[in-house]
């Protein structure tokens, strides 16, 4: 239980943990990126940082990709969301770059 069998467990998460702010920012300025392909590149980066050091994004990152074609997905750009019906609490995303339509439930309130 000393420090010496706990510094290396240490180290990893902190990697993780840098990894992973690297990943947010990276999507963050994807989202906000006027340029298409500079949004596809560095949500292109973030996705293979998450996946060099198996970082199990949150689940508001993980849904702005699409799981068929695993390209970004940006509400109002390259997506279209449609409102379902009013008692289920869902909106229906198709991604307009590959055509696949998957569900989001928002968050109860
Ligand atoms: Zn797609």
């Amino acid at each position: 239980m000393g420090p010496a069998i706990h510094e290396p467990v240490k180290k990893t998460q902190r990697v993780k943990e840098l990894a992973e702010e690297r990943v947010r920012l990276l999507v963050d300025h994807a989202i906000k990126e006027q340029s298409p392909e500079r949004a596809d590149r560095q949500a292109r980066v973030a996705r293979e940082i998450a996946m060099h050091f198996r970082l199990r994004l949150p689940y508001e990152i993980r849904q702005l990709y699409c799981k068929k074609c695993k390209q970004i997905i940006v509400p109002g750009r390259n997506s279209r969301i449609r409102m379902g019906r009013s008692n289920t609490k869902a909106v229906r995303i198709t991604c307009l770059k590959c055509g696949h339509v998957y569900r989001k439930i928002l968050s109860a309130q």
